[in-house]
């Protein structure tokens, strides 16, 4: 018996006249997270995408699996069809559905009709298929109200189908439906999840890692490209722009007091980010900036880093508890890697006493023997572009 994934769309569903477009997004999405499993069919119709092997070595079983971290997906089923015939879909859940009706000890049916021809209510449809199903299994009673295992019927327009209940997909929209943003990517906690959380919302991004060699090592910057391969798994196949940041900090260290060093840093950031989302087209920069976590998230503090650019710059952290971010970060899958104890460029000349509450000017006046634009230039010169492919995190 040839089963099938069926892939219930979420909110791109209300997107009018924009769905059609959703839809190719989400199934490039999905044919791109299939490669390497086998030859699979992705078709879709009335808001849920079928995705059906094709080759004899396509390996559905993996196919469910990967297509669980797909944004834009709520819900996924594996479902076997048939013809559209009561008799035909009692048959299809008793044989298809055999090891759970086995292992349950009460169930219930729930139908759906998409196709309203259909000469059954769904109510109807269900009390016959539960019927059936009671008699060909004793060991399993009905229940409807709270029953061990559901069995979901759908009479669609090209066939029915038969499955057990959905598991839930990642959420979200398609990523590249909401555009495009710079992603600063350290090698902490933050901001892999925050990353995460904007590609979630349909964007396409581009990790930026600023790098400090011989201050931070080899390692470091190994663990954050790793980190955007474990990424890729949601984000899609993404280019890492690896930003060469020693010979801006010695000069902030030479040239600043010291109590500036972190925000004038971040200054840095902020300009170099823009400047490589402009070249790209991206409209925002994300960081994993989390509301007074260290000295250099405060209001004040965040507003000084700010004032150098006119993209927005999203903060999806900037209200949850480490423990929350924590708690997402094992659930994405990176935590392991964050905590490998590789320093951050953040970590270099650090200052004693960072300035926590700089007042408007405050921190411009502390960069002012710097040349600016002579250093954020000699940086994007030296930017190092790394492909992150999921294939090569396997
Ligand atoms: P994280 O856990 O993400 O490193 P953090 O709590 O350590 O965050 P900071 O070190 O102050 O906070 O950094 C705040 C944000 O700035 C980070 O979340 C990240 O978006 C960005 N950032 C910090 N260091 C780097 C870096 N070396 N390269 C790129 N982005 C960075
Ligand atoms: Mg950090």
């Amino acid at each position: 018996m040839k089963d099938l994934i069926l892939l219930k769309l979420g909110e791109i569903v209300l997107k009018g006249l924009n769905r059609r477009s959703f839809e190719q997004k989400l199934m490039g999405n999905i044919r791109r997270r299939l490669i390497g499993l086998g030859k699979f069919k992705v078709s879709c119709l009335q808001s849920t995408v079928y995705v059906e092997a094709e080759s004899e070595d396509a390996d559905l079983d993996a196919a469910f699996e990967a297509l669980q971290d797909v944004f834009g997906v709520v819900k996924l089923s594996r479902a076997v069809a048939c013809e559209k015939d009561k008799d035909a879909i009692a048959r299809r859940a008793i044989e298809y559905l055999r090891d759970d009706m086995l292992r349950a000890k009460s169930f219930k049916v729930e139908s759906k009709r998409s196709d309203k021809s259909f000469p059954m209510t769904s109510i109807e449809l269900s009390q016959y298929v539960g019927g059936e199903l009671a008699e060909a299994y004793p060991n399993c009673e009905v229940d409807v109200h709270e029953p061990e295992f559901t069995v979901v019927l759908e009479v669609r327009d090209l066939a029915a189908y038969v499955h057990a209940q959905p598991v839930s997909g990642a959420g979200g929209m398609p990523v590249g439906s909401n555009g495009v943003a710079v992603t600063l990517l350290s090698g902490g906690i933050d901001s892999p999840v925050s990353s995460y959380m904007i590609a979630k919302r349909g964007v396409r991004l581009i990790p930026v890692h600023f790098f400090s060699f011989p201050y931070t090592s080899q390692q470091a910057k190994d663990k954050v490209v790793e980190l955007g391969r474990i990424l890729t798994r949601y984000c899609g196949k993404m280019t890492m722009e690896v930003v060469p940041f020693t010979h801006i900090q010695e000069e902030i260290r030479d040239k600043c007091p010291e109590e500036y060093f972190t925000l004038v840093m971040r200054r840095f950031m902020m300009r170099i980010a823009e400047r490589i989302a402009r070249d790209a087209g991206a409209k925002a920069i994300v960081t994993g900036e989390n509301l007074g976590q260290v000295a250099s998230q405060t209001m004040e503090a965040m507003a000084s880093t700010q004032a150098v650019l006119d993209l927005p710059v999203l903060q999806p952290l900037i209200g949850m508890d480490k423990e929350e971010i924590v708690q997402m970060a094992r659930r994405i899958g990176t935590f392991d890697t964050s905590i490998l104890p590789y320093e951050d460029c953040c970590t270099v000349f650090t200052p004693r006493h960072p300035r926590t509450r700089p007042k408007p000017g405050e921190v411009a006046a502390a960069e002012s023997r710097l040349d600016v634009d002579a250093l954020v230039e000699e940086a994007l010169q030296g930017l190092e572009r790394i492909e992150l492919n999921r294939e090569e995190s396997l």
